[in-house]
């Protein structure tokens, strides 16, 4: 290996594919050339193989267990979509390259902007943003340039306490001042309480829904009157899409401009930091101000716009996070509207499910139904000083990820389940088992195991705080 590479590295020109049938002469210029062999490690094709091999089997992953991480969607995605995003002919592509030669990749994104207006009600949809939260921005800016377009000076944004907590980050981010609204114990709003923080400077209201306790808003109808009776418009934070599709549409309740994730609920998994996709879509009266370029389709022919004067510009380079478009694409294709409806349903069902198995034994805030998600809030029977955090720690060693813990903000000692739809019922209930297991019994009997948990993981506890405060950066 290391002596192909030095091999070619001093030959000073080489070819190589980039598609099967076109190939490119690169010249590199005499100065750049090195004058040196490369000092590349020289190792056993099987030790290499061994290392990566046993470094995975240290990490977990959805293919190694069950991951209900609330407010994430970490559910199994169909290896195929992977697969098809990988395609050559995809990856190989220049993000400089004319508009006539990327025909099937502009085609891609039509189609995917339309079936997103079609799931969601909404009349137009940008792919750009690289993210979630970019995507509130993106959503933001629109409602900032819409305001200032017809003249009216509005800078405030309402933002519930049970929204996720991008929301008020985004909105300030975006230049807005927030007016933050306390919810109910169910995380719903009332009508009243909006009408008091309600003033004539409010841009618009955010509303997660289902907010961040699993549950439905069910004053939906009233907010948005008072809410566009006001001037305001209403935004929704879709990025819990898994538990409406086919369902409800949020364009057809009074929504203005909303956000999904295609990294959740449309085959990418989310978390790590990894690759993400945030479109958003909105009703035309905003479409002039969408960012650019905006692809079009005039006759059979696709191209890029970026000629539109009142957009408030680019947000990300080239097409967005293209991959992961793709594989948004091919899930919709494949599962249809039947299919989807079907993800949902059964994404709330397998929810329920949990939550009638937990609901008699500890408190849960959300109440005794829920969306594709609950909360459960475990501190009045926890004993012997045992926190979330160490529950959270010792569910590992039972082989399952950890739900997300301390969140929402607004519940002490959260735990957030998110099954999703892809579990058995079998994973279920051994998470189940496993959970009431530890919180009730455990914790009571044998206190000291779960303070020094993960006991049978790769690396036991680690210091979280010391690891942000003093990262170590480098190996070795
Ligand atoms: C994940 C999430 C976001 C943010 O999405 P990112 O892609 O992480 O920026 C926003 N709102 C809700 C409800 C979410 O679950």
């Amino acid at each position: 290996m290391g002596k192909l590479l030095n091999e070619l590295s001093s030959q000073g020109s080489f070819a190589y594919a980039v598609n099967s049938d076109v190939e490119i002469d690169v010249q590199i210029p005499e100065n750049f050339k090195r004058t040196s062999k490369l000092n590349l490690p020289s190792i056993a094709e099987s030790d290499l193989l061994r290392h990566f091999t046993n470094l995975s089997r240290k990490n977990y992953a959805l293919s190694t267990g069950f991951y209900p991480l609330g407010s994430c969607t970490m559910k199994y995605n169909p290896l195929i979509n992977e697969r098809i995003s990988k395609f050559n002919n995809f990856v190989a592509l220049h993000p400089y390259q004319y508009q006539g030669t990327i025909q099937g990749v502009l085609e891609v994104m039509y189609e995917l902007e339309k079936d997103l207006c079609e799931i969601s009600g909404m009349d137009y949809f940008s792919l750009q943003q690289s993210a979630g939260a970019q995507g509130e921005f993106a959503g933001l800016l629109i409602i900032a340039k819409y305001f200032k377009s017809i003249n009216q000076k509005r800078t405030k944004i309402v933002v519930p306490d049970s929204a996720h907590g991008t929301n008020p980050a985004s909105a300030t981010f975006a230049g807005f001042e927030i007016i933050p609204l306390k919810s109910e114990s169910d995380g719903s709003i009332l009508p009243k309480k909006l009408k008091e923080v309600l003033t004539y400077e409010v841009a618009a209201i955010m509303l997660t829904v289902p907010n961040t306790l699993g549950t439905f808003e069910k004053n939906i109808p009233e907010i948005s009157k008072i809410a566009h009776e006001n001037g305001s418009l209403l935004y929704y934070d879709g990025a819990n899409l898994n538990a409406i599709m086919g369902v409800i549409r949020p364009g057809d309740i009074g929504f203005d401009v909303m956000h999904v994730n295609l990294h959740k609920t449309f085959s990418t998994p989310h978390g790590g930091g990894g690759p993400g996709s945030g479109p958003i879509g909105v009703k035309a009266f905003l479409e002039p101000f969408m960012p650019l370029p905006r692809v079009e389709k005039s006759k059979s022919k696709f191209t890029l716009n970026y000629n539109k004067p009142k957009s408030i510009g680019k947000l990300k380079a080239f097409l967005g996070n293209f991959p992961v478009i793709l594989k948004a694409y091919v899930y919709i294709k494949a599962l249809g509207a039947k299919g989807l409806r079907n993800v949902s349903e059964h994404a709330v069902l397998n929810a329920n499910y949990m939550l009638a198995k937990l609901k008699n034994k500890f408190d849960v805030p959300g109440g005794s139904r829920c969306m594709h998600e609950f909360v459960v809030a475990p501190k009045s029977v926890l004993k012997n000083n045992i926190r979330t955090l160490d529950v959270a720690k010792r569910l590992l060693d039972y082989g399952f990820h950890a739900p997300t813990i301390y969140f929402p903000l607004i519940v002490d000692e959260a735990i957030m389940i998110e099954p999703t739809e892809t579990e058995s019922k079998e994973t279920l209930d051994a998470f189940i088992d496993a959970f009431v297991r530890i919180i009730l019994k455990e914790a009571e009997q044998e206190p000291q195991k779960l303070k020094e948990a993960p006991i049978n993981t790769p690396i036991g506890r680690l210091n979280d705080v010391e690891a942000a405060r003093s990262p170590v950066l480098k190996w070795k």
